[in-house]
């Protein structure tokens, strides 16, 4: 496996490797690479010849300066779980590289899906994650992308991207995966002590109940439960619980035969910011 740190380094390997005539697989990250990293770059193996895995702290998205900062960064251990995976190259360029200046992102609105629950609490987030990713797919040009459904909210946005902007391009969709305990992998999850870590079950938990809740035909009223069972947590601080439609991000209450809803949870545990997810089989 190569590690590729410029465009010209990329554009000279793909070459080499015939990468334009191939089916080519890219997983786009920020590294501090876990196993659920590490089953997005087996997937797209599976799907392709050749696998780029990028790793780059994107700047334009983080709405919270410190938590740019402290974000982990760890390219030699990333590189042998890439490798182990089953990545041909990790491309990591600066970002003045890859924006060819300073990072910059322009607005993107696209109703809810950037300006609701995420877009809402973490303004400009997804200005950057489309800017971040429109230049990654121009420079990297894969057969197909995979994206993880732990960033369910980014998997709509990054499909409405592909859609306008690189049409003949695959948009890829891989399951959450969770740490035994249920906690859902997450590099900022490194930032917990083993008692956050242990707090932040309580996310899991909720979901849990909200989904029987939509079993058992009242989904309204575990979430009602559920939020009130988190904000009573001391060691949670919830931003939003709610059940929406997948494919909108708009509040869903039952209905709508083309519908995916998902209960989405958002909280601070520790001063970390955790996102979690669970479809809702009705
Ligand atoms: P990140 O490095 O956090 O930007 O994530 C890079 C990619 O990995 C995104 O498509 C994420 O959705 C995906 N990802 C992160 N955590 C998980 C997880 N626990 N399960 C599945 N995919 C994940």
């Amino acid at each position: 496996m190569v590690l590729l740190q410029s465009l010209d380094a990329l554009t000279q390997w793909q070459a080499s490797m015939g990468w334009h005539e191939k089916v080519t697989g890219f997983v786009p990250t920020m590294g501090a690479l876990h196993e659920g990293h590490a089953s997005l770059i087996r997937l797209a193996k599976s799907q392709s010849e050749l696998v780029v895995v990028s790793i780059l702290v994107n700047p334009t998205q983080f709405n919270d300066a410190q938590d740019f900062e402290t974000y982990p960064r760890t390219l030699e251990g990333d590189m042998d779980k890439a490798q182990a995976a089953g990545a041909d190259a990790v491309f990591a360029p600066s970002a003045e590289a890859l924006y060819g200046g300073k990072p910059q992102a322009t607005a993107v609105h696209w109703g809810p899906l950037t300006h609701a629950y995420e877009g809402a609490r973490r303004p400009g987030h997804f200005d950057g994650v489309v800017a971040v990713v429109d230049l990654l797919f121009q420079a990297v040009h894969p057969t197909l992308a995979v994206f993880g459904e732990k960033d369910l909210q980014q998997v709509g946005v990054i499909e409405k991207l592909a859609k306008d902007r690189h049409p003949g391009l695959k948009v890829v969709v891989a399951p959450l995966v969770r740490e035994p305990s249920g906690l859902a992998m997450s590099s900022r999850n490194a930032r917990l002590s083993t008692q956050g870590g242990s707090s932040a079950l309580a996310l899991h938990q909720a979901l849990l109940a909200v989904q029987r809740g939509a079993m058992d035909g009242d989904v309204d009223r575990a979430v009602r439960a559920q939020r009130e069972a988190l904000r009573a947590n001391p060691a949670v601080t919830l931003e939003y619980l709610d059940v929406l439609d997948a494919l909108t991000f708009v509040p869903w209450s039952g209905g709508g035969q083309e519908a995916r809803p998902y209960v989405v949870v958002a909280a601070e545990v520790e001063g970390v910011r955790l996102i979690d997810n669970m479809p809702l089989k009705a």
